[in-house]
């Protein structure tokens, strides 16, 4: 529609711009959870959760329909499952006494059955039964949905040029449609910090968060994603589409031109080695990493892999894909993170998972995961260097537990005689203000260190990193943020443990600058920042930023210390 554009602004998240056709995400983490009704208010309560069954069914018999008519009826027979859930009077007979005895909303009634029922699919030993836990999360998702009186997208059916919106699209459902066609990504809530955002800027779709107003976008409005600037242009102009469109030819020239330069070492103006890692989220990303020219893999953050498609993996299969990862790498380093869930999901009663249980604190309470990943990935470190990283450490009693895990874990193989590296380094993320605080004292339990800004402004700025409405607060500049990083190095430095800089924090080059300068040099940023990062080393001198790290130690105010950064960096 001509005439009527509208530009609304929100957050940089991932940068790039994309043109496309709007899509609502099914958001359930915003569904009004856990609300008390009056014992009166059950009857109508009850009602609205039978009209979300029926709705249901009638979708689901649609869809069975259409599946008969295109691939004839053998497998129509996947929607029956489905519809005998919800004839299950184990599901929906429980869900009513539910609401009709605890006076709760129809969600939440529908979540804590669920729960119990996903619980004991779990513990069950046979794995087709195990599969099938898949057919109840559709069908409480679709129970959910129908409750909210919106339509249900259907990602099978994905415009060509599709743009996610939603208020909070979890990186799990970003993860998932990452073959499909999503183009672009705009959020109500989130932050450039937000796991969400790290991941589509691996995946290299631009990303806008924080945009107010996007709940009166609907599906199939056309959009503009506009990742430079950070906003979201609505129902363009042709005019403006032609401006996008010719931009996007001159960067596809550009990235063609560079692909196809050689590597430069990383070694700043005055001749100091610098080492460059690759951040990777799946194991994917591997093979081009080290095709780019990558040295080594800083961290691979293993959580989106190991809950691949919402099922957790088992051994062989944990072990064979860290296997290809080592290979992919041509011996090339890998640090493998264990698993750092909870980050970026609310949980249903409003516990931020910022602080609660995530990271090492998850493994230490599901101590079989936690072994079953350390199994595979011993079992896998035979096929080239490898790395084990624990994340979320604050206390030094959760280190200690961790490793008496981890020799548990090397004896099993042992006894089992299943061979593994025996020399694979361990090491922790400092990105707790207690990690900060008490590096030294984990000296002597560990190998090597790694520094996860991210994490640390966002606890020593008091602000969560997925909260646009404090993003402006996250300031890698603030004199707390370098007095923190400053004294980590002076106690770390002597010990000689090798430390690398892996939060977002080393991928722009300003502050990737004052990293150098605060005598840090290794750092691991995502596929996308390796270049710019690269030839930002390249053009500086270490001893200048040195003298540049001392004097903004002494400065004040945050934006005098980044006016001062630049025009070192930039020399203007
Ligand atoms: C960090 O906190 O800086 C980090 C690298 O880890 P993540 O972004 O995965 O929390
Ligand atoms: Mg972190």
């Amino acid at each position: 529609m001509i005439g009527s554009e509208r530009i609304i602004h929100g957050i940089v998240a991932s940068a790039g711009a994309a043109i496309g056709k709007a899509v609502r995400a099914f958001d359930p983490l915003f569904i009004p959870f856990n609300s008390k009704i009056r014992p009166d208010q059950a009857r109508k309560e009850v009602e609205r959760f039978r009209a979300s069954v029926e709705k249901s069914r009638e979708q689901l018999k649609r869809v069975q329909a259409e599946l008969k008519r295109k691939s004839g009826p053998e497998s129509s027979f996947l929607i029956d499952a489905h519809l005998l859930v919800l004839q299950d009077r184990l599901f929906v007979d429980r869900i009513i006494e539910k609401i009709e005895t605890s006076h709760i909303n129809a969600e939440w009634a529908i979540q804590q059955v669920s729960d119990d029922l996903f619980q004991a699919y779990d513990r069950l030993n046979d794995d087709y039964l195990r599969e099938r836990r898949g057919d109840l999360e559709d069908i409480v998702r679709r129970l959910l949905h129908n409750l909210q009186a919106k339509p249900l997208p259907s990602f099978r059916k994905l415009p060509y040029d599709a743009i996610l919106i939603g208020k909070a699209v979890p990186p799990s459902t970003l993860f998932e449609l990452r073959s499909q066609r999503i183009v672009g990504l705009a959020t109500e809530t989130g932050g450039p910090l937000s796991h969400t955002a790290i991941m589509a800027r691996s995946l290299g779709i631009p990303a806008v968060m924080g945009v107010a107003g996007l709940a009166d976008i609907s599906s199939g409005v056309f959009l503009i994603v506009d990742g430079d600037r950070g906003v979201i242009i609505c129902m363009p102009s042709g005019q403006t589409v032609d401006e996008y469109r010719s931009r996007a030819r001159e960067d596809k020239k550009l990235r063609r031109k560079s692909s196809g330069s050689k590597v430069t070492p990383c070694i700043t103006e005055d001749h100091v080695r610098i080492s460059l890692g690759a951040n990777i989220n799946f194991s994917e990303e591997v093979t081009a990493a080290i095709a780019s020219g990558c040295e080594s893999i800083g961290l691979y953050r293993t959580e989106f892999d190991f809950f691949s498609e919402g099922k957790e993996l088992d051994e062989e299969s944990l072990t064979a894909g860290y296997s290809q990862v080592l290979k992919s790498a041509k011996g090339a380093p890998v640090t493998f993170r264990t698993i750092d869930v909870g980050s970026d999901q609310k949980n249903w009663d409003g516990v931020n998972m910022n602080f609660a249980v995530r990271g090492l604190r998850f493994c230490l309470e599901n101590t079989d995961v936690f072994k079953k990943q350390l199994r595979s990935l011993y079992r896998a470190s035979v096929n080239g260097p490898t790395r084990i990283l624990l994340p979320f450490v604050s206390t030094i009693d959760d280190l200690d537990a961790a490793r008496e895990i981890i020799a548990e874990v090397r004896n099993d193989l042992e006894v089992r005689r299943q061979p593994y590296d025996p020399m694979v380094p361990v090491g922790v993320m400092i990105e707790t203000p207690a990690a900060a605080q008490t590096c030294d004292l984990m000296v002597s339990r560990v190998d090597f260190f790694c520094l996860g800004t991210n994490d640390l402004i966002q606890y020593y700025m008091a602000i969560d990193r997925s909260d646009q409405s404090v993003a402006h607060l996250y300031n890698p500049f603030h004199p707390a943020i370098l007095r923190c990083l400053h004294q980590i190095y002076a106690l770390l430095q002597p010990t000689g443990k090798p430390i690398t800089v892996c939060g977002e924090m080393a991928a722009d080059p300003p502050s990737a600058a004052v990293l150098l300068g605060l005598g840090f040099t290794s750092l691991s940023v995502s596929l996308v920042a390796y270049p710019r990062i690269q030839r930002m080393v390249c053009s500086v001198s270490f001893e200048q930023l040195r003298e540049l790290a001392g004097q903004i130690l002494q400065m004040q105010k945050p934006k005098d210390v980044e006016e001062m950064v630049r025009r070192t960096v930039y020399r203007s």
